[in-house]
């Protein structure tokens, strides 16, 4: 491999729980019932950290292969800022132990104090963020109960919070490009908030093969939004397809398997050890060091 990435990169989906409800949503493991996440058994989340830092942050045959110099824990769910403190806990135990660490948020809880609290522990900030328009926003099911969304204006203040708060970190805006909001033009929303990096998703059929869009679909929306520049990350679905590293909320990793077919899983890290159920899962090293390149 000529380029090496500089993290590893482990997302750990610690709940399933969001107050989103989003038609495309990945984060369903119908087998591991939410009562068994492991945040709500005493000190699981610190073990289960504890032990992914012995093992990645220590010589390994994936860094062999890989040559990462370190790691980032992204937090990702459901929506881990529904977990309030456990979240914060954990994001601060991850940072003790050596990890950079992230979130992918919907942003829906960031406040001020608690962007205060979280923001100068969070190497990156990532925001999904799907639309502009709250009609297409309610129809992609990206509000809450109350209809409450993430409108462009709490999403330019967030991201001026951010930056005032963590000038060296980095900003980043998810966009999963679907049925509902290919049409749109985001350009304006991207100017004003001037992320590090903008990731263009296709929508992934993890569970429901309806949520699909053309390859026309998706190229006409990148190709719309060509001019924001560098920080447009494409991420079609052949990139994405078992190159993400992922723990699910009861601490076992998995990997989507076919279209619709949903997910293979290992037993839980804390069972059998990182190193065995690391073996027990697809993990394309090549694929997830191109994405990195
Ligand atoms: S915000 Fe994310 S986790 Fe929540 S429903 Fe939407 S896709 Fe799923």
């Amino acid at each position: 491999m000529s380029t090496f990435p500089k993290n590893l990169v482990i997302n750990f989906h610690m709940t399933e729980v969001c107050n989103y409800r989003c038609a495309y949503c990945y984060a369903k493991w119908h087998d591991d019932p939410q009562s068994n996440e492991l945040h709500r058994q005493e000190g699981k989340v610190d073990e289960l950290l504890t032990s992914l830092a012995e093992h990645f942050l220590s010589p390994n045959p994936l860094q062999d292969q890989l040559g990462y110099q370190g790691v980032r824990i992204n937090f990702a769910g459901g929506e881990p800022m529904v977990l309030g403190k456990q979240f914060i806990a954990a994001l601060r135990k991850a940072k003790a132990l050596g990890f950079s660490t992230s979130i992918i948020t919907n942003g829906h809880f960031l406040h001020e104090d608690t962007l205060a609290e979280v923001a100068p522990m969070l190497d990156m900030l990532g925001i999904s963020f799907d639309t502009a328009d709250e009609l297409i926003a309610h129809s992609i099911g990206r509000s809450d109960r109350r209809r409450q969304w993430l409108s462009p204006a709490r999403l330019a203040t967030i991201a001026a919070g951010y930056r005032a708060l963590n000038p060296a970190g980095t900003l980043k805006i998810n966009t999963v490009v679907n049925p509902f909001n290919w049409r749109e033009n985001l350009l304006a929303v991207i100017e004003a908030v001037r992320p590090d990096k903008w990731k263009l998703l296709r929508v992934l059929p993890v569970h429901d093969v309806r949520q699909v869009i053309t390859d026309e679909q998706y190229d006409a929306y990148v190709t719309r939004h060509h001019s924001a520049g560098a920080m447009v990350v494409v991420e079609d679905n052949e990139a994405m397809w078992q190159s993400y590293l992922m723990v699910n909320p009861l601490g076992r990793f998995y990997q989507n398997s076919a279209p619709g077919q949903g997910h293979i899983k290992s037993d839980p890290i804390l069972k059998v050890g990182v190193a065995r159920a690391f073996s027990q899962i697809p993990f394309n090293a090549d694929a997830f060091a191109r994405r990195y390149r």
